[in-house]
């Protein structure tokens, strides 16, 4: 069975005890940890609550425990003043009784040991749900209005006309398709997601604030989606009700109208946000990352945004998957005028979040936070670019980060140079190549 964490049996016996409630009473102010993406003028910025996620982990370093078992576990919970039960398995136990349970939605429950009533385990394993079964549990928890459009890897729950749900459809599954190729290309298998991916589809901007509005808070008059790391689930809106995107159509639109209509130049960047999120997602379901593992965060947002190019022309390819993000490249030529000497150390050290004594710096404020996208994306293209085979080797360790478990400063440091050598050769390189990509781009640049 391929575990969501894909922690193997042997290796969860560590017996190590988890401080698993520090890290829930973040979580539980947080309830859905997310990772969201706003759209400014042409860039997007992922990630509003990464900062947090990542203090969470710190707190964990050194003490946890996986559970071994797949039975289904059942849990009487309590929270805030009111009771109710979760049926999943347990994915991380702490000894003081706190846990982290996943249900058979696939939604990830922190809960802490005063929360726990009572706890059942059936001899029944645990198994997530079928596309039939999640699909109508969804719609439950959705206002009225809202249909399920399958495909092959993705339940699109939407109220917005049909042919737009089938065109978020084909987009996510040539997504996918890409995604899967390109790694495949690369010697890297991604797996099949254990459930359907889901995503969320609303209409319009009254049904978006009311969907995304509880997960995002304010934030929801700025973004166009995001990918929420609990639910697992990914959420937008009908892009063509954007006035930002395209001139206003008609109602009723037919995919190939939609497909004109999002391939205009000012709504590539909207698009771009939604490819961004679905990738996360694909990364987390199919075996890049891990779910609540400390892979660093240049890595996981360097990746979405070299595939987050969209290609609307090609009914069935990705043409331009890891092309030059020129939005990207234009901010890193910015980003160089006043880039410090220590800039590649901080991006992959990330220091004072692992250590959990401030939030990460490096990604915080607008500003700040574009030079980090930039950067990330910038390191991405040039590793995969240049060092391919290290980088694909470096990929393939990240993947088996187990969740939990956070590394300290030195040791991601040690970790990178063990793949890609000296860091100043490296960034020396790295700021030669890429200067030379600004030359060759820079008439493109807006
Ligand atoms: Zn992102």
């Amino acid at each position: 069975m391929l575990h969501l964490l894909a922690i193997s049996p042997e290796k969860q016996s560590g017996g190590r005890e988890i401080q698993v409630l520090a890290m829930m009473g973040i979580m539980a102010s947080n309830p859905h940890l997310n990772h969201q993406s706003r759209t400014a003028r042409t860039t997007v910025i992922c990630l509003l609550r990464w900062a947090k996620f990542w203090r969470m982990l710190a707190w964990l370093i050194g003490a946890w425990t996986f559970s071994t078992a797949c039975a289904m576990e059942t849990v009487e919970v309590e929270q805030s003043g009111g009771k109710f039960k979760i049926r999943g398995e347990i994915v991380v136990e702490a000894v003081d009784g706190g846990m982290i349970l996943r249900d058979r939605q696939g939604k990830l429950w922190p809960l802490k040991p005063e929360e726990i009533k009572n706890r059942v385990t059936d001899e029944v394993p645990f198994s997530l749900m079928e596309a039939a079964e999640l699909g109508k549990e969804i719609l439950k928890q959705l206002p009225a209005g809202f249909s399920v459009h399958k495909t092959k890897h993705y339940l699109i729950c939407y109220n917005t006309s049909k042919a737009y749900a089938q065109w978020c459809g084909g987009l996510f599954e040539r997504l996918f398709r890409a995604y899967r190729n390109y790694w495949a290309r690369r010697d890297i298998a991604i797996s099949a997601p254990e459930m359907p991916l889901v995503a969320i589809v609303c209409k319009d901007k009254q049904t978006w604030r009311r969907i995304a509005g509880p997960e995002v808070g304010t934030a929801v008059d700025t973004i166009d989606g995001y990918y929420n790391l609990i639910t697992n689930r990914i959420a937008t809106y009908d892009l063509t009700a954007n006035p930002k995107s395209v001139a206003r159509s008609t109602t009723s639109r037919n995919i190939s109208e939609i497909n004109r209509l999002l391939s205009q130049p000012q709504a590539g960047q909207l698009v771009a946000t939604v490819i961004h999120e679905a990738t996360h997602q694909i990364a987390f379901n199919c075996g890049i990352q891990q779910r609540l593992s400390d892979v660093p965060i240049w890595l996981h947002e360097g990746m979405a945004m070299f595939f987050e190019t969209p290609d609307l022309r090609s009914k069935k390819g990705w043409r331009g998957m890891g092309d030059i993000n020129l939005n990207r490249l234009q901010q890193f030529q910015n980003y160089l005028q006043r880039r410090p000497d220590d800039s590649l150390y901080t991006l992959i050290a990330n220091g004072n979040r692992v250590q959990g004594r401030s939030e990460d710096p490096r990604f915080q404020g607008n500003r700040g936070a574009l030079d980090a996208y930039s950067e990330a994306w910038a390191l991405t293209y040039f590793l995969i670019t240049y060092e391919q085979d290290a980088f694909v080797n470096y990929l393939k360790f990240m993947s088996e980060k187990k969740p939990g478990r956070a590394e300290s400063e030195p040791q991601k440091i040690e970790d990178f140079e063990s793949f890609f050598g000296d860091l100043k050769s490296l960034d020396q390189a790295f700021v030669e190549r890429m200067q030379r990509e600004i030359k060759r781009n820079a008439r493109r640049f807006r």
